[in-house]
């Protein structure tokens, strides 16, 4: 039988027991829970107006816009970040757990967690009136190391960041000649003729040249492209014995 003088010694048990048990699960959580969250870094690749988008292309343009030290950036922090583990690890109890723990959470190969995104609208119907609203839709994800991301900086660092590797290794260069890359050149030039300086603001008898020419391996590039006049674009493709056509007409 129980009597009533037992009850506060059976709740102070209770509790005391609910304490206990409460204290082994943080242990053993403690214990088992691995303390490393390998750091990786995020970038959002806005895609709505880009129809195909190429993966390559996208962390080019990252790259030709923002320079290296995103990423080497990150790279030092990671860096950083083992360095103080390591001392974690060594100063800390459950050495061995604790090291196991930490090299599983390494993963230097996906350091670079690339996201692509589509905006989208999208409609909800309330009280028979249509609403629109946007939402932002996560169309692939993939994810690159460090030695990926310099090895590409340094191919495109080698061709001034004029544009993106796929562009400028592209078999046809011509096609690259765009309207925007035309009158980019032209304005840079100031619409003059770069032999003998014949200004030409209407842009009749306006050529965009290609200073290399393609068919000897030059690029659509701004580097490589200069605004010539009728004239002087005449007398510079016929020093080509080939008779490859050096320029393109701006007609
Ligand atoms: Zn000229």
């Amino acid at each position: 039988m129980i009597s009533y003088k037992d009850i506060p010694i059976i709740i102070t048990g209770s509790i005391f027991l609910l304490i206990l048990v409460i204290l082994l699960v943080e242990l053993l959580i403690w214990i088992f829970k691995s303390p490393f969250q390998y750091p990786y870094k995020k970038i959002v690749f806005d895609i709505s107006k880009k129809r195909n988008p190429k993966k390559e292309d996208l962390i080019d343009q990252y790259i030709i816009e923002n320079g290296l030290s995103p990423f080497s950036d990150h790279f030092m922090y990671v860096e950083k970040w083992k360095n103080i583990c390591k001392a974690k690890i060594e100063n800390g109890k459950l050495k061995n757990r604790r090291r196991k723990q930490y090299l599983a959470s390494l993963d230097d190969a996906h350091m670079f967690q690339f996201c692509l995104e589509r905006s989208q609208t999208r409609y909800r119907q309330r009280n028979y009136v249509k609403f629109a609203y946007k939402t932002k839709v996560v169309v692939s994800e993939f994810s690159k190391d460090y030695s990926y991301i310099k090895r590409r900086f340094d191919a495109l660092k080698a061709i001034h960041f004029e544009c993106t590797l796929s562009e400028y290794y592209a078999k046809d260069q011509r096609k690259k000649m765009t309207k925007a890359l035309r009158s980019e050149i032209a304005k840079r030039d100031n619409f003059t003729c770069q032999i003998c300086g014949k200004y030409m603001p209407d842009g009749v008898g306006l050529h965009i040249d290609h200073i290399i020419p393609i068919a000897k391996g030059g690029k659509s590039v701004p580097s490589n492209l200069q605004v010539l006049c009728s004239k002087c674009n005449g007398k510079k493709s016929n020093t080509y014995k080939d008779g490859s056509k050096v320029s393109d007409y701006n007609s």
